[in-house]
């Protein structure tokens, strides 16, 4: 936990130095091409923005997951393609911490309105990935989400018996759903409706997971709101 934080620190840190001593950013944290000094060159935000007119009838769906009864609300802003999971990928692995300020607006805009006593929280990530990685990219995003709506940002939820877990991917949705099982614990009793943020669903069998969770914890009303929805192959 201690390592973590240093190391989120020093990540921010050294965002702070880059920016300081290269004001003007020219790199598209997409694609890496000329950008001059936006975040984004002019065309991923064109095809981002295609991309969101094609994915916008999905934006809000009852998410049927395998193996779940209750469907859940999940808020999406685009389907896990192109430029869009490219993004994802950049903050999922290269700690790109940019790409959590490019996402978090969309994100933000589609999830609107919401109840001052709303709290954001994320599906903690395993802690071994944490570990591995040297950042927990669902917090991230939750943090730059929260902020860009004004509410708190918290941790609701802790990893726990993922000793016999195994990685989601390459797993069949029903798997997904037995190996998630009782994996989560709320941090708290939650009385307040919850925002639960992830960079990408695609079972939506850890998102069920952390629903259940939050609910046997209490809390009122749970929205799911990720970047990107894959469709299963
Ligand atoms: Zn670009």
């Amino acid at each position: 936990m201690d390592r973590q934080r240093i190391l989120r620190w020093l990540r921010r840190v050294g965002n702070g130095v880059e920016d300081l001593l290269f004001p003007d950013r020219s790199e598209c944290v997409c694609c890496g091409g000329w950008s001059g000094g936006a975040y984004l060159c002019g065309d991923c935000v064109r095809q981002l923005e295609q991309l969101r007119m094609v994915s916008q009838p999905a934006k809000k769906w009852l998410h049927p997951p395998a193996g779940g009864a209750d469907p859940m609300r999940v808020y999406s802003v685009w389907m896990h393609v192109h430029e869009a999971r490219r993004l994802v990928l950049k903050l999922k692995f290269r700690h790109h911490s940019a790409a959590a300020g490019v996402i978090a607006p969309y994100m933000a805009e589609i999830i609107r309105p919401c109840s001052p006593d709303t709290v954001v929280t994320w599906a903690a990530t395993a802690p071994d990935h944490v570990r591995q990685r040297g950042w927990d990219h669902g917090e991230e995003l939750a943090r730059a989400v929260a902020k860009e709506l004004g509410l708190p940002c918290e941790p609701l939820l802790a990893r726990v018996n993922t000793s016999h877990l195994r990685a989601q991917r390459g797993l069949t949705a029903e798997k997904r759903m037995k190996n998630v099982r009782n994996t989560y614990a709320s941090l708290r009793p939650v009385t307040e409706p919850v925002i639960l943020v992830d960079d990408v669903i695609t079972t939506g069998a850890t998102a069920l997971e952390c629903v259940r969770t939050l609910q046997r914890a209490g809390c009122p009303d749970v929205r799911v709101l990720t970047a990107t929805q894959a469709v299963m192959k």
